[in-house]
C-alpha cells in the first residue's frame, strides 16, 4: 500500500464527515457479516483465497446488561451472527488501565504490572501487546490501532503500522471508516470512551438514560465503521472476524474494586467462522489475544505465557492461511 495515499486519505476532511451527521435513532446498518448470515452458505465456506481480517472493537465501561437492553442495534446484529458472552470476567482491578492491559497482553496484572491508568509499571518487555508477537510471525500484516484514550497508543501498544489518537469517538469512527474504505488493515484496534464517561457523570446502570444514550451513540458509530467495512473494494476475498469487548463494568458512578458488578465484561467473537448463537463458557479478556491468534492460524509460543484460549470460533485457521495468499484481481475501478 501507498503510506502516502493512506496518510492522505486519513487527513482527508471527507472522512471527518462520516460522523457529523450522527445520531442515535438513525436507521441501524447491518454489519456484514450480519447481513451475510443467511445470504449465501457457500460463500462462508471456501477454503481458499479468502483473506482473514480481524477488527478489534473495545468500548470503554460498557456493562453487559446495559449492553443488552439498550439500543444497540449494530453490537446486536454482531451478537446474533457470532458467538457471546455475557459473563465473561475482566482483570480483578477493574480499572482501565489493567483491563486494557489484559486484552492487548493476554496475561492478568500479576504479569503485565498495570495496577492503575499510569501504566508506570507495565511490564511489556516480558509480556508485550500480542500486536508485537503478531508482527514478529507475520511481518506482512498491516495492524493498526485508533483509540480514544491515548495511554492505550502511547504506554500498551507495540508493533503497529498505523497508531492514532485522535481526540474523541466520532473522529475514532471517522478514521476508522476511512482507514477501511481507503487502506488495507489486516488486523486493527479500536477504543470509543463515551460509555465510561457517560458512567462516572451518570450511574453505570442500564436505568441511566445518559449511559443508555452514550451506548446508543457508540453503536450508532460502529454502525458507520462497520458500513465502511462492508463498503470495501475486496472485501468479496476476505473473511473478517470482528470482535468487541470492555475494559471493565461500573457500580453506582464509580470501578476499580474487584466486586461482580465491575469485573462482569462481555465479548462478541462475530464472523463466518464463528460458533454462530451459542453462549461462550468461562470467558474473560485474556481469550481475545489467543482468539486473534487462532483465527489468523499463528500458534501461541507457550514462552508467551499467555493465560488465556481460543474461544468462539468454529476451528483453527487451516494452514493455507497462514501465509499471504494473493486472491483475485480487484474489480476494475475497486
Ligand atoms: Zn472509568
Amino acid at each position: 500500500m501507498n503510506l502516502l495515499i493512506l496518510i492522505l486519505a486519513l487527513l482527508s476532511p471527507a472522512f471527518s464527515n462520516v460522523s457529523r451527521t450522527a445520531s442515535p435513532g438513525t436507521e441501524p446498518i447491518v454489519p456484514a457479516a450480519a447481513a451475510n448470515a443467511n445470504a449465501d452458505p457457500v460463500a462462508s465456506d471456501l477454503p481458499q483465497g479468502l483473506r482473514r481480517k480481524i477488527l478489534i472493537i473495545g468500548i470503554d465501561g460498557l456493562r453487559p446488561d446495559a449492553l443488552l437492553s439498550g439500543h444497540a442495534p449494530n453490537l446486536k446484529a454482531l451478537i446474533r451472527s457470532g458467538a457471546f458472552a455475557s459473563d465473561a470476567s475482566a482483570d480483578s482491578i477493574t480499572r482501565s488501565g489493567p483491563g486494557w492491559a489484559s486484552v492487548l497482553t493476554g496475561v492478568w496484572h500479576d504479569k503485565h504490572h498495570v495496577y492503575d491508568n499510569k501504566i508506570d509499571a507495565f511490564n511489556g518487555g516480558a509480556y508485550p501487546a500480542f500486536f508485537k508477537h503478531l508482527k514478529e510471525k507475520r511481518p506482512d500484516l498491516f495492524t493498526a490501532c485508533i483509540v480514544n484514550w491515548a495511554p492505550i497508543r502511547d504506554r500498551l501498544m507495540s508493533g503497529i503500522d498505523l497508531a492514532l489518537a485522535p481526540e474523541n469517538d466520532d473522529s475514532v469512527a471517522a478514521r476508522a471508516a476511512g482507514l477501511l474504505l481507503r487502506g488495507d488493515p489486516d488486523v486493527m484496534f479500536l477504543h470509543f470512551d463515551a460509555p465510561d464517561h457517560a458512567g462516572h457523570e451518570y450511574g453505570f446502570s442500564r436505568f441511566s438514560p445518559p449511559y443508555r444514550h452514550a451506548i446508543a451513540r457508540t453503536d450508532f458509530l460502529i454502525g458507520k465503521v462497520l458500513e465502511a467495512l462492508q463498503a470495501r473494494p475486496g472485501l468479496y476475498r476476505e473473511d473478517w472476524l470482528i470482535l468487541c469487548t470492555t475494559d471493565h463494568g461500573g457500580t453506582w458512578r464509580h470501578h476499580g474494586e474487584d466486586i461482580p458488578s465491575n469485573r462482569k465484561v462481555f465479548l462478541i467473537v462475530s464472523g463466518s467462522e464463528t460458533l454462530r448463537g451459542t453462549a461462550i463458557p468461562n470467558a474473560s479478556l485474556v481469550d481475545l489475544a489467543p482468539t486473534v491468534m487462532a483465527y489468523l492460524g499463528i500458534q501461541v509460543d507457550p514462552q508467551w505465557g499467555w493465560e488465556g484460549k481460543a474461544v468462539g470460533l468454529r476451528q483453527p485457521a487451516p494452514e493455507t492461511m497462514q501465509a499471504k495468499q494473493s486472491g483475485p484481481a480487484a474489480p476494475p475501478g475497486g
